[in-house]
């Protein structure tokens, strides 16, 4: 193979880790920031968790303070119709007793719906807390996780870039231009494996000529259709030849 032609493989090879290191290491803020508002979310459920069980508390609070306040003007309305000396008094009495009564009963249920949700807040509550204690667990360990792509992406930057400046100083300008020129054009694939007479990247068909040059792999030769550089990729032995454009039906391979 042509040293050149190898050694512009050999560069897209380091375009392409180049490119994938390059998403590793600028994707890693954001995966992290994601991280963080999972967390927020967790410590916003705890708080919300929180808040709503001291809701619960202060109205348990409030309504004991009602329940003790009508039971004492109970008590007070029994002191008084010991008092009372007219019939018409009495019934007067009676009536604010029984309204009283009535409030009496109303706060009682009051009460127990408050502590019958007070149970199922202190459930969210220890399910909030053992949520985000889950959720810190978890994130830590995937932050590390990234941490550690994003460094050892930042690693490969550093050697490729070395890599990539040795080989780039042993291929004609020229050639490292065209290709570059390529690659920009071409979401960094300036390569591209001929079979079948045909740009595998493009698909589209080579000149029976052309294809000739490239299966010898000893010329730069560029795409008509897509400019990628072309090179060919002998087939291994026992594979069925690739170099002519006949169909590969499974019945046809193997025996030629
Ligand atoms: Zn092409």
């Amino acid at each position: 193979m042509l040293p050149d032609l190898e050694r512009l493989i050999h560069l897209q090879d380091i375009e392409t880790r180049t490119g994938a290191a390059r998403r590793v290491v600028a994707a890693a803020p954001e995966r992290i920031a994601a991280l963080d508002a999972k967390l927020a979310d967790a410590r916003a459920g705890l708080e919300a968790a929180k808040a709503a069980a001291a809701d619960n508390q202060a109205a348990r609070r409030t309504a004991d303070k009602d329940l003790l306040a009508s039971q004492q003007r109970l008590e007070k309305y029994k002191e008084q119709s010991m008092a009372v000396k007219t019939n018409t008094e009495f019934h007067a009495m009676q009536h604010q007793m029984a309204a009283v009564k009535a409030e009496i009963d109303q706060f009682e249920s009051r009460t127990l719906e408050i502590m019958m949700r007070a149970d199922e807040l202190a459930a969210a509550l220890k399910a909030a807390e053992a949520h985000l204690k889950a959720a810190e667990g978890a994130i830590a360990a995937e932050r590390r996780a990234i941490e550690a792509e994003r460094a050892a992406g930042e690693d490969a930057l550093k050697a490729l870039a070395i890599e990539r400046a040795a080989l780039v100083g042993q291929i004609s300008p020229r050639l490292v231009s065209t290709f570059e020129k390529v690659a920009r054009a071409r979401n960094g694939q300036a390569m591209a494996r001929a079979e079948k007479e045909r740009c595998v990247v493009c698909q589209v068909r080579l000149r029976p000529m052309v294809f000739q040059s490239v299966v010898r792999n000893d010329d730069i030769v560029q795409c008509d259709s897509c400019q990628r550089i072309l090179y060919f990729v002998p087939p291994e032995p026992g594979e069925h030849a690739s170099t002519t454009s006949a169909p590969q039906s499974p019945a046809a391979s193997g025996h030629s």
